[in-house]
């Protein structure tokens, strides 16, 4: 197949139905002393005080905490959506916080899958269209393109919706599309904050089980913001950030909803 390739990235998915493309040694995610402020009208917020964080497996994984303890921040770290002001932060081997803007972006592209709370779905374009964007930016192969996104589509029970536009699907189906989208490389990271705060209860509980079921599929790292017990219990552990820095940290196994509500709240009260 003729892709072009020119950036220094890990290798892409090469067929549609490739998997764990990160075959290497080390942890798959690391924060050392990571940190990072905001100067707001002269007054300085310290929003990520120090995080150190280490991630070897694939997986599912929760962060919880009060708003304003630094998750949405940490997360903007990690895809390098910003830079930490001190620190390192490194996904499948790469320095992200060593990363200039062209770097940053091709990364961003390639090796980081990211779903938010709204969706961020293009909407003049159908389900399809919008799996396929990135990689139409990138340059791929349009055939491969099309058997990838029906794919992931199909495998995120959107198949049906893939010539819609997202004004015609719900919320639910909305998110399945970009969490689609979030998967078109295979990245090893996907970063998800508050996935499931638009959506109502069954919908969120779908999709919790296919973030986890893609996880193992895909042998991706999936971390979750969520303020949610019953979504954390999905989850293999759970990291507790309080005041900027991760204060705690818990494996859900055994545990439902109300048991991570309340390890939770041991950790934090
Ligand atoms: P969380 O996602 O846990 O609610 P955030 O990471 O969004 O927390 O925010 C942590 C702190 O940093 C908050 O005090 C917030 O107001 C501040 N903050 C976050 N992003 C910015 C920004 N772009 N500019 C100024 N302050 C910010
Ligand atoms: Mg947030």
């Amino acid at each position: 197949m003729n892709h072009t390739r020119n950036e220094m990235v890990a290798p892409g998915p090469h067929d549609a139905t490739s998997r764990a493309p990160h075959g290497r040694d080390g942890p798959l995610l690391e924060c050392r002393g990571v940190w990072k402020s905001y100067t707001m009208a002269g007054h300085r917020v310290e929003a990520v005080r120090g995080v150190d964080l280490r991630i070897d497996a694939p997986g599912f994984y929760a962060v919880m905490g009060q708003s304003g303890s630094g998750k949405s921040t940490l997360l903007h770290l990690l895809a390098a959506l910003d830079r930490p002001d001190r620190g390192e932060i490194e996904v499948a081997g790469r320095a992200v916080h060593a990363l200039d803007e062209r770097a940053a972006t091709q990364f961003r592209r390639r090796q980081i899958g990211i779903v938010f709370q709204q969706f961020n779905l293009i909407s003049t374009l159908s389900a399809r269209e919008n799996v396929e964007l990135p990689g139409m930016l990138a340059g791929e192969d349009p055939d491969w393109l099309t058997e990838r996104s029906r794919l992931l589509l199909d495998r995120l029970g959107v198949g049906k919706r893939a010539d819609h536009r997202p004004d015609a699907l719900s919320g639910g189906e909305q998110q399945r599309v970009s969490i689609a989208r979030a998967l078109l490389f295979s990245p090893p990271l996907v970063l998800a904050d508050e996935p499931t705060g638009n959506l109502d209860s069954a919908s969120s509980r779908l999709l919790w089980s296919l973030l986890g079921e893609i996880a193992a599929e895909h042998q991706t790292l999936v971390l979750m913001v969520t303020h949610e017990p019953a979504a954390a219990a999905h989850c293999r552990a759970v990291y507790v950030l309080k005041d900027g820095a991760v204060h705690a940290t818990f494996n859900t196994e055994g545990l439902d909803a109300a048991g991570v509500a309340s390890r939770y709240q041991h950790c934090t009260g």
